[in-house]
């Protein structure tokens, strides 16, 4: 389980920095780290917190979070991190879809999370607000003192968490995912990472996302390696860190590496990093080239869903080159297929495309989700035939590399064809002076849809004549794949974790036509 996994690293080095939360001026050897999770499990348990029972997080990258989490674990309650830029509607949702006990907030959340806690009695709110001693700041609202949860024993499949993705499509969707899952999944990254205890890890990109939460601080706390904490993702905050701390590994968004480069830094500041790791959304070859340029360090690429524990490929760093767009191959006990799309339910496992033919990719593997939490319809067509269909589209190559292309949803048919939007937010995002692209399809009334693109420009002199024939000369896109219309904006709408909400940037259509 992941109760024992943090027991055994905590047994086992106990001297050791385990846990440092800069705002928080936090620094616990894996001991202290302990301890504080003990005495957060009592508090948990002396409010009525039982086996089973859930417990939310409205939090950001912070000591209580990693303190909680555990604590959840020692009394085997299921954790359930809630994303901190949602807003009071989508945080409502999501708690009354998964019923906890306690919500635990903070005061940088607190506005949202205050409102909903007004029209939900049954529920404790707990507002961290000088937190430096999570547990000692209850301490006094409790009657009995106690320095240790009571023993609980939790089996490997228990469920550990309930994640609610992100919902870019549809309602959001709690996946649950058990302690094994995840064990699996840190054991497979620990080991395709090749991390090692002296590695000090980094968390900048938000931790309640599954990308950071299992792919770099799970596997980091497994090996017993030190893990220092970011409020939040902030470039210049993390180029000083990365100094200060001596990092030596950290994860990031694709949309994260991108700011990073916009900063000016030395060689001098990166000179601890041996590895960066990036996946959650697509990277475009020309951000992976500059970053590999740049930066000089190990690039490892990893690809997944919240579903999958994520991750489900990667790319190592003797790859980046000559693969740069590809998404790698699978990870260790993972079955990838491409099959065939079918337009009327769940596409066929056996239904097997060649190399180069697009189709959906679907998978399985040992931290496939359990279930979505109180949805059996979504879960028997996600996981039809036991294996979990992504609702990506992408083609293995003759190598046995995985191209990403889109997300089914977001694929644009004009004329008759089908365009995915990642090869023409590659070729965009390879022009010197575009700092971010998204295109999206809008209608069309000659050919159902065409493209239009949204462009953050790094250079304010970028013309959209200029654009239209970089993508004509760049050769690699058919004329009709161009985008026909240009926006330029000044941000794009993404999530925490660095998706694009396209959604968001159809909604702005449909308002200006209709
Ligand atoms: P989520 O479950 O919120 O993490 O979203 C998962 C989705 O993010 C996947 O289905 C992909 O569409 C996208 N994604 C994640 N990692 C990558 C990657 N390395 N390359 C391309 N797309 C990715
Ligand atoms: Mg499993």
């Amino acid at each position: 389980t992941l109760k024992s996994m943090f027991e055994q690293t905590a047994a086992k080095y106990p001297d050791k920095e385990g846990l440092v939360d800069v705002r928080l001026g936090v620094r616990w050897t894996f001991k202290e780290w302990e301890d504080e999770v003990d005495r957060t499990a009592a508090a948990l348990s002396a409010s009525g917190v039982e086996k089973g029972d859930k417990v939310s997080t409205v939090l950001y990258n912070t000591a209580e979070f990693a303190t909680v989490l555990f604590a959840c674990m020692k009394i085997g309650a299921v954790f359930n991190p809630i994303n901190f830029r949602l807003t009071e509607k989508e945080i409502r949702f999501i708690l009354q879809d998964a019923g906890p006990k306690v919500v635990l907030f903070e005061k940088a959340t607190a506005p949202q999370v205050e409102k909903v806690a007004g029209g939900m009695p049954e529920v404790e709110f707990w507002s961290i607000d000088e937190a430096f001693s999570f547990a000692s700041h209850y301490y006094d609202r409790m009657e009995q003192v106690l320095e240790r949860p009571p023993v609980c024993e939790v089996q490997e499949d228990d469920p550990y968490a309930i994640m609610y993705t992100s919902g870019t499509t549809g309602l959001p969707k709690g996946v649950i995912h058990t302690h094994r899952d995840m064990v699996d999944q840190a054991l497979i990254i620990a080991a395709s990472m090749r991390l090692q205890e002296e590695d000090r890890g980094l968390t900048a990109a938000p931790i309640f996302h599954c990308a950071e939460l299992h792919c770099a601080f799970f596997p980091r706390v497994m090996i017993g390696a030190s893990n220092v904490l970011l409020h939040h993702f902030d470039a210049p905050a993390v180029i000083e860190t990365v100094r200060e701390e001596q990092i030596t590994t950290f994860f990031a968004a694709p949309t994260m590496w991108n700011m990073l480069l916009q900063e000016d830094f030395s060689h001098e500041d990166f000179s601890t990093l041996r590895q960066g790791l990036y996946g959650g959304a697509p990277m475009a070859p020309a951000l992976t080239l500059r970053l590999h340029e740049v930066l000089g360090v190990e690039l490892v690429q990893a690809y997944g869903m919240t579903e999958m524990g994520p991750a489900i490929t990667a790319l190592f760093d003797h790859e980046q080159i000559e693969k740069a767009g590809s998404a790698g191959r699978p990870i260790f006990h993972h079955d990838i297929r491409v099959v065939r799309t079918n337009e009327h339910g769940p596409a066929e496992p056996n239904e097997i495309c060649k190399p180069q033919e697009l189709g959906e990719i679907i998978v399985r593997g040992p931290s496939m989700m359990k279930e979505y939490y109180n949805n059996p319809e979504a879960t028997k067509e996600a996981l039809y035939k036991g294996w979990y269909h992504t609702g990506d589209i992408g083609s293995f190559d003759a190598d046995g590399y995985l191209w990403v292309s889109d997300r089914v949803k977001d694929m644009i048919l004009s004329g008759g064809e089908n365009i995915y939007s990642r090869e023409v937010e590659d070729c965009l995002f390879a022009h010197p002076g575009v700092l971010d692209a998204a295109v999206i399809g809008e209608p069309d009334q000659l050919w159902g849809e065409r493209v239009a693109a949204y462009i953050v420009r790094k250079d304010p002199g970028l013309s959209e004549k200029e654009l239209d024939e970089f993508c004509i000369s760049s050769g690699q896109l058919a004329r009709y794949k161009r985008p026909r219309r240009y926006e330029f904006v000044d941000e794009l709408p993404r999530n925490a974790s660095g998706k694009l909400q396209k959604f968001k940037l159809r909604e702005s259509v449909e308002k200006v036509t209709e």
